[in-house]
């Protein structure tokens, strides 16, 4: 090999989370490479060193045949440049992408309070929940379990019902955000007292995206105009359960939760004939299902880097759960939540919106939960792997993964 100025790509992620090695990840190929050598690992090192600018001379490591061969396979897959020395030629630079979230949320909160509540603010929020009821009479064994890992109904006891008048003041503080989508959850939405109300409000802000998500068992006959329904199916999964024009309805979407391998080829035979893109695949917990998540929800190794996971998402997952980040759920009591696992951040319309938001930016309770836990802090994937949600919470472990990070 040759000797001359090594530096990477700038669509390649190098990570040495895990201690003593190194990764590095092409954000658009999806190939990687992986060393656990220390020479391999120093001479990496050095060209992530800021004093280097990205660019170090391979002349002061060649010889070296362990050397060559690492740089040879990833010179191979295009995750290191290699330039030709010219005499009197100055040392390249090479920029490294290096994390710049704009508005980065801890610069904001070192300022404090003043630059938060404002215009910037407003648009961090891009989706909401509104639990506009919880009233509900069909007991489902489920119900205040799968609400807590998807968009699902619940129903309580006391039953609580979102007034109108709180309804309305909080669409319309919305307005003046950035979200984009609003859910409309309950409860049975058909015993909601202020549906002609909200239908209204619908026609009055066509600039959000309506949805409603309604349980099968309560779907039949509620529907509203410019309003997208989201059908929440589950077991038992019987032919006679999807309505003749639910089916052909381009306006309406399935939500399939599934706790077993014998669910899904049950609910597979009750969506037969409906686009596929229509359909949402959903596993859920039950207490008792942890081997069907292990099988089909886990990731390993090559689901993490099967990717491409890009640049952008790569600098997400170092500040911010995707998960969560601008999305906040209005429950009908009152109480407001990142999380709906987590403590709430406050409560509408006592604290306005964007005061709300404010709240989850500085308390951080989801919007800004990276992985940081024992397990995953100490793993080479830690920034590659999706944000944790609500299965990590449900199910009481801090990743789902079958990978072993190098500390355990
Ligand atoms: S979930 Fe955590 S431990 Fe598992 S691969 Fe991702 S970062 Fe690593």
């Amino acid at each position: 090999m040759k000797d001359g100025w090594l530096s990477l790509p700038k669509t390649v992620y190098i990570s040495f989370e895990e201690p003593d090695s190194v990764l590095l990840y092409h954000t658009e190929k999806s190939c990687h490479a992986y060393s656990r050598l220390p020479k391999n690992v120093k001479l990496m090192e050095d060209v992530y060193n800021p004093k280097n600018l990205g660019v170090v001379n391979l002349n002061e490591y060649l010889p070296d045949g362990d050397i060559e061969a690492f740089l040879d396979r990833l010179l191979e897959s295009g995750m290191c440049k290699l330039k030709e020395q010219t005499k009197d030629a100055p040392k390249p630079i090479s920029f490294l992408p290096i994390l710049n979230l704009q508005n980065d949320v801890e610069r904001l909160q070192e300022i404090g309070e003043d630059h938060m509540i404002g215009d910037n603010i407003s648009t961090y929020l891009t989706r909401t929940v509104i639990h506009l009821n919880s009233k509900c009479g069909k007991h489902c064994p489920h119900c205040g379990l799968f609400h807590k890992q998807t968009l699902c109904c619940t129903a309580t006891e006391p039953p609580q019902v979102m007034p109108v008048e709180r309804l309305k003041e909080l669409v319309g503080q919305l307005a003046t955000t950035s979200v984009q989508v609003i859910d409309l959850v309950g409860g049975d939405l058909r015993t909601y007292p202020h549906l002609s109300q909200l239908h209204a409000l619908v026609e009055q802000y066509p600039q959000f995206s309506w949805h409603l998500w309604q349980h099968i068992i309560n779907g039949k006959g509620l529907s509203l105009d410019h309003v997208k329904t989201e059908v929440i199916l589950t077991a038992p999964f019987e032919k006679t359960m999807l309505p003749e024009t639910f089916q052909h309805d381009s306006n309406v979407w399935f939500h399939l939760l599934v706790e077993s391998e014998m669910q899904v080829e049950q609910a597979e035979q009750l969506i037969a004939g409906i686009e596929a893109e229509r359909c949402e695949w959903v596993p859920v917990f039950n207490g008792e299902n942890l081997k069907f998540f292990e099988d089909n929800v886990f990731l390993n190794e090559d689901d993490i880097m099967s990717g491409p996971v890009s640049m952008r998402e790569i600098f997400c997952h170092q500040k911010l759960n995707t998960n969560y980040f601008g999305k906040l759920h209005f429950f009908a009591d009152g109480e407001v939540k990142a999380d709906v696992n987590k403590e709430a951040v406050g409560r509408f319309p006592e604290k306005n919106v964007l005061e709300l938001v404010y709240e989850e930016l500085t308390r951080n309770t989801a919007w800004r939960r990276i992985r940081e836990g024992a397990r995953c802090s100490g793993c080479r994937f830690r920034y590659l792997c999706p944000s944790s949600g609500n299965y990590e919470t449900v199910i009481g472990k801090e990743s789902l993964c079958h990978v072993q990070p190098m500390r355990e």
